[in-house]
């Protein structure tokens, strides 16, 4: 009777763990079969309706949190987007090297992080138009007078952000320049380290960068000519989600054409200077 007893609670207790099971399993369940009644596509794990979106919050101007808010130009822009286009939207908050496997697997429908379009993630996502301009630049620390280019490095600390062009960058070029790269998770902690004086150099996009040393004050500051010159895209997974890019560009557009993009660009980035 007690083995008996015993035996049943197991039982509940492992219904219970199953029943409750890992957030994300179910919400691509439910995801999977709302995202086929409404748009007539597979994939997508669109949560209760819900399009899911990717977002880096380590990333302002971009995106950052304020108070537990979300906000920033891609905030910003992606919420007017989704206004425009009477899209449910709801933002998902990771790592950056996290989000392109998180669209492949579904995880994700959509993602706005800073993101670059580059002829490889071209190869597993389409991409909206181009929303804004970047391009990669090199940082030292604002004492450094030893660095002012690529040729500078040999035998230096690169400081590189995980999953990013600059990381790509640092590692197609670490041959022909000699220098060590170390990696890192989000832009701030990479900022620090060379700030305080670890790595010698970063490498980061330009208007993340040079927003980061005008508002925080950072002891960095950047150097030589930017490296590349690449586009921001909103991005979704290759050949999966047509219906939505479409929508995201005609509110991009319609961004542009109201004035609005102008406003949100202005609302974060006048008084850096970019
Ligand atoms: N623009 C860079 C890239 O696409 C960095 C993006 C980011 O760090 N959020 O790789």
């Amino acid at each position: 009777m007690k083995k008996f007893s015993f035996f049943l609670l197991l039982l509940t207790l492992i219904l219970i763990v199953v029943a409750c099971g890992p957030e994300s399993g179910q919400t691509q369940q439910e995801g999977g079969d709302k995202a086929d009644e409404e748009n007539g596509e597979s994939g997508g794990g669109n949560g209760g309706g819900a399009y899911l979106v990717g977002i880096d919050t380590t990333y302002p101007p971009f995106e950052f949190q304020v108070g537990g808010e979300y906000t920033g130009i891609d905030i910003d822009i992606i919420n007017a987007i989704a206004q425009s286009q009477d899209l449910d939207i709801e933002l998902r908050p990771m790592d950056f090297v996290g989000i392109i496997p998180s669209l492949e697997s579904g995880e994700l429908d959509l993602a706005i992080a800073g993101m670059s379009i580059t002829d490889e993630r071209k190869e597993i996502l389409d991409f909206s138009e181009p929303y804004f301009d970047a391009g990669l630049t090199l940082v030292v620390n604002a004492e450094n007078t030893e660095v002012a280019s690529l040729e500078d490095l040999e035998g230096r600390v690169v400081a590189v952000k995980n999953g990013t062009t600059g990381s790509k960058f640092a590692r197609e070029n670490q041959e022909e320049y000699g220098y060590r790269i170390a990696d890192f998770e989000d832009s701030p902690s990479m900022f620090l380290d060379v700030a305080n004086g670890h790595a010698d150099v970063l490498l980061e996009d330009y208007p993340v960068i040079a927003y980061a040393i005008t508002k925080r004050d950072l002891k960095l500051k950047t150097v030589g000519e930017r490296l590349t010159n690449d586009q921001y895209g909103i991005a979704v997974l290759k050949g999966q989600n047509g219906d939505l890019l479409e929508k995201v560009n005609a509110g991009l557009q319609e961004l542009r054409d109201s004035g609005e993009y102008d406003e949100i660009l202005k609302k974060y980035i006048d008084e850096s200077g970019l």
